[in-house]
């Protein structure tokens, strides 16, 4: 397919569009992207951003796909995914607004996103194009959902899974855990295509799944050889440790996902934080 140009609708399947957001970054790669499907009816995927031009862009794309919008899906309530929804729905009355909404008083997530369907778990919506399963994939923050198109086997994966750059988990809301049993569930669907919430088309799904697991457990293998031999570590003293492949610059960042890391040690009872540091627990 290509990097997504921001304000292009570019045709990536029969009946799938893809709209690239204006709001390039290190967390956003090329911009949001903004998943279209449908013949004579439309469903948006991650409207984006609240930037005018990308709404704009979005209603613009009823004239040139002659259809009208009647569904918006969101993958989750960071501010770079949901928050055009509240602008779409003045603009389109009518249409149905299906995602996960953020827990009440949590700081950064898009408060105005009001779903009036929140799917469960596998729940699957028969829409004009063709069924659309949501998946319920928490792990980059624990209100993420993917959702199929089983007709072409095409997931959109939000910020489940990214082309170019590496999903953040940030403790609390985002969980090590989670993410990668979340990784391992989409081995259970016919994936055959995904369109990430940020970079290109990925056309090798089940490898992609695959090496993202095997990166964070290779990851993981350095935060317990870190603690094996420097048993009482904080999280600054382990940062330069177990990423001294990742340019100093980021490990800022770096520190977040490591406390993801610890966490999910500490859930599987193979380490504990003590009062002057991280250390492993031994295993009988
Ligand atoms: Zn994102």
């Amino acid at each position: 397919m290509g990097i997504p140009i921001a304000g292009q609708l570019e045709k990536i399947l029969p009946n799938v569009h893809r709209l690239c957001a204006a709001n390039p970054g290190p967390m956003t790669g090329p911009g949001t992207n903004t998943y279209i499907y449908g013949n004579s009816e439309l469903a948006v995927f991650d409207p984006g951003p609240a930037l005018a031009e990308h709404v704009s862009n979005i209603l613009a794309a009823q004239d040139t796909l002659s259809a009208p919008i009647t569904h918006i899906f969101a993958s989750h309530t960071h501010q770079d995914h949901s928050p055009a929804v509240a602008e779409l729905v003045e603009h389109l009355p009518d249409a149905k607004v299906l995602g996960i909404p953020a827990a009440p008083g949590q700081q950064f997530e898009d408060h105005s996103f009001k779903p009036q369907i929140v799917p469960h778990d596998d729940q699957v919506f028969e829409l004009d194009a063709g069924l659309v399963r949501a998946i319920y994939t928490p792990g980059h923050v624990s209100n993420h959902l993917c959702f199929f198109l089983e007709e072409h086997r095409f997931l959109t994966t939000g910020d489940h899974l990214m082309n170019g750059s590496t999903v953040v988990i940030i403790p609390p809301k985002g969980s090590m855990k989670d993410y990668i049993e979340s990784l391992r569930k989409l081995q259970n669907y016919p994936i055959e295509v995904m369109g990430p919430g940020h970079g290109d088309v990925i056309n090798n799904p089940a490898e992609v799944v695959e090496w993202t697991i095997q990166h964070r457990l290779v990851r993981e293998a350095k935060v317990v050889a870190a603690l094996e031999t420097h048993a009482g570590l904080t999280i600054q003293n382990l940062v330069p440790k177990v990423y001294d492949d990742v340019d100093e610059a980021l490990h800022g960042i770096a520190a977040m996902s490591l406390h993801a890391h610890l966490i999910k040690l500490q859930i599987e009872q193979r380490a504990d934080e003590t009062e002057t540091g991280w250390r492993l627990l031994t295993t009988v």
